[in-house]
């Protein structure tokens, strides 16, 4: 076994594949391992009916606009895979709709945003320029403390501002309570509510949407993960679906290979994982785990998983009444109920509606539309859901999110022509996660890179961590983190 290969990534998600097509490209001889029988993890769709449905993109961010391209349109032009893809801009972050409160559209345009607040909230525009621009000071120089700029040479604004709840932020330039509302939305993308989530990581969603616009992809994250998975065969990767790793192996405290769940040992020098946390140092044989990762894992919190109603409709986007390609559709501005109502089956409180053909991505057929609903949800609400009441909770709780969603498309119910209910049960069957997290651990305050070196050291030589369990979640982040672990990899192969 020893030497099968120079490396074996386990899982294909985002932060695998990226990790794997890296280390083949450059040589390195590499085995990436899969338990499900497609390539993405998160990253995928799947057919009903005459439908493709996305799993999980909503809005992709790191693409930037003409002329102004950024660093995921960069990575997949080093894989070799841009050509392959095809990128659908949004021209809106969201609609976001409290009934009988608010119903507001920002365009993905600093300036066009402002004024569209100002229009709906009177007599704020220069408390929003004043946000706007501290957002854009905070995202910037966070990307540069990351980079590694000096300490002494970052802008005080970083140490004075990053890591304060974006509630407190919000507090210190608004009195409007709608307002705040409004601008705080994207909580849901980070899975903390503004009380808890660092104003850093609000900063950073905002000013990569505004600036680098939000994105969808023909052929939905799957053409992605495909496209990858490509590049990563062509240059002589193998691959293993169907297969999970059951045990990383290790050899005087080093890792030496992993097993297969068929019994087969491959041996490498080197293991990168996408696989959670607890699942990798769970698989560890042969060593105690490190005093440090058990430090580690015990102060960390498993993250957010997700209830999502995918849905054909048998009707164009705009007979059904969508605008935007993404809507946020809450009861109330009450953000920190709608999280604390992540933790129960009470009726949702809040939802994401993703439209993926007003900026089609074709995944319908012509004159019908793919439409997601989701709301945020932890996993053990439904662990107490006896297996005989599971398909009735289900449906139950799924026709709340369609009560939200009537508040803008009035009559979708009678348009829906295939459905799919995917609960946070669903989402650690297909993952393997516990909790069937979709973003790692809980990312408040505590996690963020300032207290966290996870990604850098696992503690175990040999073993490397990548995607949304060693740091942020979402796809650019993992995407980006699969690469980079590869080349920190590849480096000190290299030393
Ligand atoms: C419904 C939903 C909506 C989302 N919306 C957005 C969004 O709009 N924007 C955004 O940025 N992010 C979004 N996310 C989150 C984002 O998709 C994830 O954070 C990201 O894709 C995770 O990537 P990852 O690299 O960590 O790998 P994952 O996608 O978590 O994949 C891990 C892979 O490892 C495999 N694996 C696990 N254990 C083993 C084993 N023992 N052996 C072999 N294989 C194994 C799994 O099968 C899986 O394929 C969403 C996620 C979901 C589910």
């Amino acid at each position: 076994m020893s030497g099968d290969y120079d490396a074996i990534v386990i899982g294909a998600g985002n932060a695998g594949l990226t990790a794997a097509a890296t280390l083949q490209q450059a040589g390195a001889r590499t085995l990436l391992v899969e338990r499900h029988n497609v390539p993405g993890g998160c990253a995928t769709s799947f057919r009903r009916g005459r439908y493709e449905f996305e799993v999980a993109l909503h809005q992709l961010s790191g693409i930037g606009a003409q002329g102004q391209a950024f660093s995921l349109r960069g990575l997949f032009e080093g894989l070799g895979v841009a050509d392959e893809l095809d990128f659908v801009q949004e021209h809106d972050l969201y609609r976001a709709v409290v009934p009988g409160r608010y119903d507001v559209t920002l365009p993905a345009e600093w300036g066009a945003a402002t004024d569209a607040l100002e229009k709906a909230f009177p007599g704020n525009r220069a408390r929003v320029e004043r946000f706007f621009d501290l957002v854009r000071n905070v995202a910037f120089w966070q990307v540069a403390a990351m980079r590694g700029t000096p300490a002494e040479q970052v802008d005080p604004v970083l140490f004075r501002q990053a890591l304060r709840p974006v509630e407190d932020v919000l507090d210190e330039h608004f009195t409007d309570t709608d307002l705040k509302s409004v601008l705080s939305l994207y909580w849901t993308y980070v899975g903390q509510p503004p009380s808890r989530m660092a104003f850093q990581d609000l900063a950073t969603v905002l000013f990569a949407y505004f600036e680098f616009k939000p994105w969808h992809v023909r052929g939905g994250s799957q053409a992605m993960s495909t496209a990858i998975l490509g590049a990563f065969l062509r240059a002589g990767g193998e691959v293993r679906f169907h297969t999970a790793v059951e045990a990383v192996l290790t050899r005087g405290g080093r890792v030496v290979g992993v097993r297969l769940d068929d019994g087969e040992e491959a041996g490498a020098a080197d293991v990168v994982s996408n696989a959670s946390l607890p699942v990798t140092y769970g698989m560890l044989e042969g060593t105690d785990l490190p005093g440090a990762v058990r430090t580690d894992l015990a102060s960390r919190r498993l993250g957010v998983s997700g209830f999502v109603l995918h849905m054909g409709l048998d009707a164009t986007p705009a007979e059904l009444g969508f605008t935007t390609s993404t809507s946020f559709v809450n009861v109330d501005t009450d953000h920190e109920r709608t999280y604390a109502s992540t933790r129960s089956l009470e009726p949702a409180r809040g939802i994401c509606v993703s439209s993926y053909d007003v900026a089609p991505i074709g995944f319908a057929p012509a004159g019908a539309t793919h439409v997601s609903l989701m709301t945020l949800q932890y996993a053990d609400v439904w662990d107490g859901v006896p297996a005989d009441a599971y398909a009735r909770v289900k449906y139950d709780y799924a026709q709340t999110l369609l009560d939200l969603v009537e508040h803008i498309t009035p009559g979708i119910r009678d348009a829906i022509e295939e459905v799919d209910v995917a609960t946070p049960l669903t989402m650690a069957r297909y993952l393997g996660h516990p909790g069937g997290a979709i973003y790692g651990y809980d990312q408040d305050v505590t996690d963020t890179w300032q207290f966290r070196d996870t990604e850098r050291r696992s503690h175990v030589p040999g073993l490397h961590l990548v995607g949304s369990w060693s740091s942020m979640g979402g796809f650019q982040p993992t995407l980006e983190a699969g690469a980079r672990v590869a080349r920190r990899l590849l480096r000190a192969r290299a030393a």
